[in-house]
């Protein structure tokens, strides 16, 4: 069975997307089967990797059962992919009944065991779209930038996930906090990071070690369809994804 690692934060602009395609290219790159599946109706982790996220089946499509998942699913370069657009916001309205906490668990039923990593991007809110990563993840990983750190956010999260733990998913687990576009030279870096500390401590998980440096290249990539890893290997971002992924491989005892 698949090991499943959302990257969760209702703020946007704090490297979630970013994080999901290096993950999802780094884990690939490592040998692993990994689908990636973007729960964000903006659709960036899918454009991000190169799909054509216009003119094919989504995430959206196998929730309204017009295909099954395996139909949704795209090759890219790195991984697999089941991407989304704009169709997916209507979720919420749509599917307002019991069970809709279950709907990606259910989409993904037939597909998960072919995998060895699932990695979801999820939208900048806390809605019905990321309680149902929350529901169907193993691992939640927070992006955290740090003009936007704050304690405010988190007690959002923690509330998410306590009420998703004690209702759908017991064992969900957040893995870490992640630092991006991070700046060692500030003399903000050290109050950045006891800030990370603190939050990590509320939510009962630790603060990654590599933090994920600034570079051009991580905002250009995208638009060359490729994870910053691809893109821009020996950029700062992609050593510090690369460390990253060998410290999430540590953490859950993989090779
Ligand atoms: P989110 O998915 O949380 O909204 P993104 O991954 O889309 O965040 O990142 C927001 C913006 O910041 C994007 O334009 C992205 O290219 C840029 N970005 C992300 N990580 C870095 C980084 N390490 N250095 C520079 N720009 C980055
Ligand atoms: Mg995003």
């Amino acid at each position: 069975m698949a090991t499943i690692i959302a990257l969760t934060n209702q703020k946007g602009g704090v490297g979630k997307t970013t994080t999901a395609c290096a993950l999802a290219d780094g884990l690939a790159a490592k040998g692993k089967k990994v689908l990636g599946i973007d729960l964000d109706p903006q659709g960036n982790m899918g454009f991000s990797l190169g799909l054509d996220i216009e003119n094919c089946h989504t995430l959206y499509d196998v929730f309204k059962k017009v295909v099954p998942a395996r139909q949704a699913i795209q090759h890219t370069d790195c991984c697999d992919m089941i991407s989304s657009d704009i169709m997916l916001s209507s979720v919420e309205l749509e599917f307002n009944g019991a069970g809709r906490e279950f709907l990606l668990r259910n989409a993904i039923a037939d597909v998960a065991a072919d995998y060895d990593y699932i990695v979801i991007d999820t939208p900048p809110s806390l809605n019905i779209l990321t309680v149902n990563a929350y529901v169907v993840a193993n691992h939640l990983i927070i992006p955290m930038s740090p003009e936007i750190l704050s304690l405010l956010g988190v007690a959002q999260i923690k509330e998410t996930v306590d009420n998703v733990r004690a209702s759908f998913n017991p064992n969900l687990n957040v893995l870490g906090i992640l630092l991006t576009k991070y700046n060692r030279r500030t003399l903000l870096a050290q109050e950045v990071s006891e800030m990370a500390d603190n939050i990590a401590k509320q939510l009962n998980t630790v603060v990654f070690q590599r933090k994920i440096r600034t570079s051009v290249a991580a905002a250009e990539a995208p638009a060359h369809g490729e994870s910053i890893l691809t893109y821009a290997p020996k950029s700062n971002p992609a050593f510090d994804y690369s460390g990253l992924i060998s410290e999430i491989a540590t953490a859950l005892k993989i090779n």
